[in-house]
């Protein structure tokens, strides 16, 4: 069939213009894509809940599926700079590359947290731009829906409406479950926590959760042993309520704090699919919640 196409490039359009080809790096994206483009998008996701967005392997079936997107829908901020350029690289298509409208990177149109003020990469910090773990904020998904739309526009301007109208069924459905979010979430306010990643940070600015401290001495940098005592013995006189961490971390380090702390350890399910029961992005922010209140009881 490639080489058919390549031979009659006209008959391309028939097909192409039946669904638009997404490649998305990460679930939140494609669930994102799916809300506003429906059955008009066809969506390839690089990474589970359960695979780590900063490190991946370009295995030949993402290259297949990204030669063959009209857009790429990704993170940015560096998040998927081990693998994303490389598959890039490899894909041979030229509508997707940076600069042009087939590539979307939603870090773009937030406001990023813990900007370091001086990068030393000798050190390994996975952050250089930033946190890039954006989608945790339900009002930056708000902000991000509204540019995507508009993308998909640029890319498909023959279902302008379609998406038109898709976006606007979107954002007044997900600005009431975000007040409903809000008020069902105001006694996590003060709640105190250690994370084993920065993974957490926009969910714990949005509803003012505490973070006390880290596991990882910088973003992507694992505690060594003597850093995890330094930890237990600044934390024991007032213990936080949990250590949480992404359902693709390494269990042990947090583990180990919980059990010595006494407190319980959770995998909050950070993306769609990241628990049972979280199947789009609604469950995400559902679930999240009601297991941080169940700390509570
Ligand atoms: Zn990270």
């Amino acid at each position: 069939m490639k080489s058919i196409a390549a031979l009659f490039p006209l008959l391309l359009i028939p097909l192409s213009a039946s669904a638009v080809e997404i490649f998305a790096c990460e679930p939140e994206w494609a669930a994102l894509v799916q809300e506003l483009a429906g059955d008009k998008a066809t969506i390839t996701v690089a990474t589970s809940a359960f695979q780590d967005p900063h490190r991946l392997q370009a295995k030949p079936s993402l290259i297949a599926a990204i030669r063959s997107a009209d857009m790429v829908i990704c993170t940015g901020a560096d998040l998927e700079i081990g693998w994303l350029p490389l598959l890039l690289r490899r894909a041979g298509n030229p509508g997707i590359q940076p600069g042009n409208p087939g590539n979307f990177m939603a870090a773009d149109y937030v406001r990023k947290l813990e900007i370091p003020k001086l990068v030393d990469r000798s050190q390994g910090d996975i952050h250089p731009q930033g946190n890039p773990h954006i989608h945790l904020d339900p009002r930056n998904i708000r902000r991000i829906s509204i540019a995507l739309a508009r993308r998909l526009i640029d890319l498909d301007p023959a279902n302008a409406a379609y998406y038109e109208t898709r976006q606007a069924d979107f954002q007044s459905r997900w600005n009431e479950a975000i007040d409903a979010w809000e008020q069902r979430a105001e006694a996590l306010a003060g709640l105190r926590l250690v994370s084993n990643h920065r993974s957490f940070s926009y969910f714990a600015a949005w509803l003012d959760i505490d973070i006390v401290a880290t596991l990882e001495p910088k973003p992507g940098i694992p505690a060594s042993g003597a850093q995890l005592a330094a930890l237990l013995e600044q934390l024991s006189p007032n213990p936080p309520v949990a250590v949480i961490r992404t359902p693709y971390a390494n269990e042990k380090p947090s583990r180990w704090l919980s059990a010595r702390l006494e407190i319980p350890e959770l995998t909050l399910p950070y993306t769609v699919n990241g628990a049972n029961n979280v199947t789009d992005l609604y469950a995400l922010f559902d679930e999240s919640i009601t297991m941080l209140q169940e700390l509570l009881q």
